[in-house]
């Protein structure tokens, strides 16, 4: 529906079509709720769907195959002129893109959610303006309006790309200057990497990925780290500065101030929550000084029937944690016993090799003083990580030493987004190290190493040197 003369009434407003929004509104369909989903950009999906988690998960595939076939005269397979055409890259990659939207359109239309097109804003708290026009009084709301990049504070040049930008794929730049090692900023910079161009990250904090366990990371960027022309960590970027062919970039790097050139930068220092300008002011709705809504296990706001998911609210900011957030908000509006109730958030970074963790971290618990028993396993040791070629990384367990209730997962390497779906099982379950160990996994597998992990911690596991003896 486009604006115009709008002035409807619905049970629920949901405002934002990302995983969060989208899946809220479909959810409250199949609840029988009278729904309207309002949103601001041509198609719905959101960050994720549109400039996120799947162009970047396509492009990754794209030069991770290449990565394999280039590596793979080893096993006596070679190619003659391998190369990646980037404009059939770019293309593949919008059509997965445009395949899914197509697809979340038709789950909305077939379940009778309306679809509003424009810009949401309260008027007060039971009345949004849509456009500055057009009102939509509701029962019920669900804010669901995601995150947008936080920019560098200076006035930057708008030719420095956001992984937005980047992600359509543009040109592939000869030198490029990602600024930001969290995921987003890695995750971009191995695909131009794979692509051709000479990377180099600079990152603030004294390390990459600052959030996850830096004894996976460190195995992550031992391999990544012949990929990339530099890695700066503990620097600051001081100006980024566009000239005619090029950006000079200043950077304070271990009190020295280092002063290089690239074809392109890409910002990639995280991201804000989409909170202003939404008249949040005109409710009784609370929001902490960085943005992100308060809300409670329910994701009800401090307005009771008003709801708020996904990226405008405190956690990680993944989608999957905005889904999941979507169905509590629903089911709590069709008065179902619901809550946000999850043990653990199961994070991963796509790089290669892959990094992922859930529950408890080793360094976590050490700040907090939880005494812990670590099993760890390496890939080495695992015939399956062999056969693929592919040895380089752990899994780890973390477990209670008294009860041996899992406490936390970690993992590095290939497929390890795959493989933490098991452990994310087991910390909801409340599985402990015994039930991991006589679950039988299917032999050889990568899954394999959660088991051996277990059994690690256990003192059990036989496919590790015995400890030594005194
Ligand atoms: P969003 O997806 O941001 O959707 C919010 C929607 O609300 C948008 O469509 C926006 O247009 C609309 N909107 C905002 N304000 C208004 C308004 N006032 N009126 C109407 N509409 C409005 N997460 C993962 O889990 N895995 C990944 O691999 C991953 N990769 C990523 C890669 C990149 C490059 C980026 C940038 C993000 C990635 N993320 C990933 C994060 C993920 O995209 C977000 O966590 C997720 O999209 C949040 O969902 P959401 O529904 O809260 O918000």
């Amino acid at each position: 529906m486009v604006m115009g003369s709008l002035n409807e009434e619905t049970e629920v407003a949901v405002i934002g079509s990302g995983p969060g929004g989208y899946v809220a509104a479909l959810r409250l369909a199949d609840l029988g709720k009278d729904v309207i989903l309002i949103e601001e950009r041509e198609r719905p999906g959101g960050t994720c769907l549109l400039e996120g988690c799947i162009p970047s998960k396509a492009l990754i595939n794209a030069v991770e195959l290449k990565d394999s076939a280039q590596n793979a005269s080893r096993i006596g397979l070679s190619f003659d002129n391998l190369r990646l055409d980037v404009d059939t890259l770019r293309k593949w990659t919008t059509g997965i893109v445009d395949g899914l939207v197509k697809g979340v359109q038709g789950l909305l239309e077939r379940r009778g959610v309306e679809m509003v097109h424009g810009r949401a804003e309260f008027k007060d708290s039971h009345t949004l303006l849509v456009d500055g026009s057009g009102t939509i009084e509701f029962q019920h709301c669900i804010i669901a309006t995601g995150s947008n990049l936080a920019r560098l504070p200076e006035g930057m040049d708008p030719a420095v790309w956001s992984s937005g930008e980047a992600l359509k794929l543009p040109y592939v730049p000869e030198s490029l200057a990602v600024v930001g090692g969290g995921y987003i900023g890695l995750e971009m910079g191995l695909v131009y990497s794979g692509l051709g161009s000479k990377v180099s990250v600079v990152e603030f904090f004294p390390h990459l990925l600052m959030g996850a366990d830096q004894d996976l990371v460190g195995i992550m960027v031992h391999h990544i780290t012949p990929r990339l022309e530099e890695i700066l960590v503990g620097s600051r970027v001081r100006s980024i500065e566009k000239r005619e062919k090029d950006f000079e970039v200043v950077i304070e790097h271990e009190g020295e101030i280092l002063t290089r050139s690239f074809q392109q930068v890409l910002v990639a220092i995280g991201r804000r929550p989409n909170t202003e300008s939404l008249g949040l002011e005109n409710t009784q709705i609370v929001v902490d000084e960085q943005g992100f809504i308060e809300i409670d296990e329910e994701c009800r706001t401090s307005e009771p029937h008003i709801f708020a998911i996904g990226d405008v609210t405190h956690g990680p900011m993944l989608a999957h944690k905005a889904s999941r957030e979507g169905k509590v908000a629903a089911e709590v509006i069709a008065e179902h016993d619901a809550a946000f109730d999850n043990r653990a958030i199961p994070a991963v970074v796509y790089t290669d090799p892959e990094i992922a963790w859930a529950g408890l971290t080793e360094h976590e618990a050490e700040q907090r003083g939880i005494p812990v028993r670590v099993g760890r396993f390496p890939l080495s040791a695992l015939g399956r990580a062999r056969t693929l070629g592919r040895t380089d990384g752990l899994v780890k367990i973390i477990s209670d030493p008294q009860s041996g209730l899992v406490l936390g997962v970690g993992m590095v390497g290939l497929h390890a987004s795959e493989l933490i779906a098991e452990g994310t099982l087991a910390l909801e379950m409340g599985a402990t190290l015994e039930d991991l160990m006589v679950t039988i996994h299917p032999h050889p597998t990568l899954s394999e190493a959660i088991m051996e992990a277990a059994e690690v911690a256990a003192g059990t596991a036989v496919h590790v040197n015995p400890p030594r003896k005194l």
